[in-house]
């Protein structure tokens, strides 16, 4: 499966999603995404490689040993990653293509923001009528 940024510069592919797909609610995805959860899941290292933009990748850490990979073009966020453990963290939305597998849990909800609410709001396939 191939994943890519906003403006196509850095692109990866990976063989799997090895661990199930989650949408995760703490502050520190708040900030990095701008977004209120950002769906995330783990591939194994050996199943993960960046295909291009190794001139444009940067990486910001965020907490010690945890490195958050983006775009310093177009400033997605496409993978965090923490030393020594044998998974990479895929942001899910930069796939290009479907991962196969649903989300199955949504985490660090103890970190929503006040305002958050996903359910039970109306849903337009495109931007709203009368806009
Ligand atoms: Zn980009
Ligand atoms: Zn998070």
């Amino acid at each position: 499966m191939q994943g890519s940024c906003l403006c196509g510069a850095v692109r990866y592919e990976i063989d799997s999603i090895d661990k199930p797909i989650g949408h995760c609610h703490c502050r520190t995805c708040q900030k990095a995404h701008a977004a209120a959860f950002a769906t995330t899941a783990g591939v194994m290292r050996d199943h993960f490689r960046w295909v291009s933009g190794d001139d444009v990748r940067t990486a910001f850490e965020s907490s010690p040993g945890k490195q958050r990979h983006f775009c310093s073009k177009c400033g997605s966020h496409l993978v965090a990653e923490r030393e020594g453990q044998p998974h990479v963290i895929v942001r899910v939305a930069t796939l290009d293509e479907d991962p196969g597998s649903r989300p199955a849990q949504h985490i660090w909800t103890s970190e929503d923001r006040e305002w958050l609410q996903y359910d039970h709001l109306p849903a337009y396939e495109g931007w709203p009528p009368g806009r």
